[in-house]
């Protein structure tokens, strides 16, 4: 059997596991990152994690790597967040010349896109978005079958779509990004902001009062025992992101949109609004068989991702 070895790089830990042709994880192992202790130890536990999926394997296609960061077209990192040290890292050529094999790189978000167009909810479309949603939120695209790079570094920034033109500051420097709206900070504070202008919500009671306390959890524990202002908070997010994507709709035609990420898990009521403002705003042609889901790749899915990208170049 084929398999491929798939390396998740994450701020705190790095995910690593042997991944069949199909996708099914056959082993894995986590290891602290180290960040703080400079490169060549975070390399260095990388080519362990590596080394543990490939011992006793004859037929691998190649180890995929998914890492945070602004990554090129030849599998060199340009910056990384929380890895200061990682500026012009040729990450793809290290590991290359260290085991041999086809090795390809791709930013964290890129990957969870490519994971999803390989081996889950994307399976079988040619034409995908795909976001992550949770602190801020990532982008990625496949277009016409292939992951789509832009012409430089960096393409399918889709958190930095502004979508107000004198809205809120973002820490991008721009001003209306979507995240500045839907980043977990964000939703929460309009919990916080109804609660402190007299709003009557269970959101208050499962904090016990302490209102710093609230988190797009919450919001959808409250939502689950049918708070309002709940409901009307996941209803707003998917106006804001709803409206974005309506912009997209139309400029690239998609098939499906896939929401992953920790604030995905909202469900039902954050999918529908989501889709609704679609079809409301975006060319009825184009929206009406357009699909809003899920990520279906599950806890791990960034490790399922990594092993992807090798799909991706065969
Ligand atoms: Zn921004």
């Amino acid at each position: 059997m084929k398999t491929i070895v798939g390396l998740d790089l994450g701020g705190t830990f790095i995910k690593v596991g042997l991944v069949s042709e199909k996708g099914k994880i056959l082993k894995k192992e986590q290891l602290p990152t180290l960040g703080e202790k400079g490169r060549k130890v975070v390399l260095s536990q990388m080519e362990k994690g590596i080394s543990f999926a490939l011992k006793g394997e004859k037929d691998i296609l190649g180890i995929g790597i998914g890492t945070p960061g602004l990554v090129d077209k030849e599998g060199k990192i340009f910056s990384a967040p929380n890895l200061p040290d990682w500026d012009n890292l040729p990450i793809r050529k290290i590991f290359r010349d260290k085991f041999h094999l086809l090795v390809v790189v791709e930013n964290d978000v890129n990957t969870i896109t490519s994971g999803e167009y390989i081996y889950g909810a994307g399976k079988g479309y040619k034409n995908i978005i795909c976001i992550t949603l949770g602190t801020g939120l990532g982008g990625g695209m496949v277009l016409d079958g292939k992951l789509f790079r832009g012409s430089s570094l960096s393409a399918a920034e889709i958190g930095h779509i502004s979508i107000c033109y004198d809205g809120p500051k973002c820490n991008c420097g721009n001003i209306g990004c979507i995240e500045r709206y839907v980043g977990a900070a964000y939703i929460s504070q309009m919990a916080e902001d109804a609660i402190k202008k007299g709003r009557k919500s269970k959101i208050k009671d499962l904090v016990k009062g302490d209102l710093s306390l609230i988190t797009p959890k919450i919001i959808s524990d409250a939502y689950e025992k049918g708070d309002s202002l709940a409901k009307q908070i996941w209803e707003k997010v998917g106006i804001y992101l709803g409206t974005m994507f309506s912009g997209l709709v139309n400029l690239l035609n998609p098939e499906i949109i896939i929401i992953g990420g920790g604030i995905a898990q909202a469900g039902k009521v954050l999918f529908d609004a989501v889709d609704k403002q679609i079809k409301k705003r975006a060319f009825p042609l184009l929206a009406k068989d357009i699909k809003v889901v899920p990520a279906k790749l599950g806890t791990d899915s960034g490790i399922i991702s990594a092993a992807s990208l090798i799909k991706l170049r065969y």
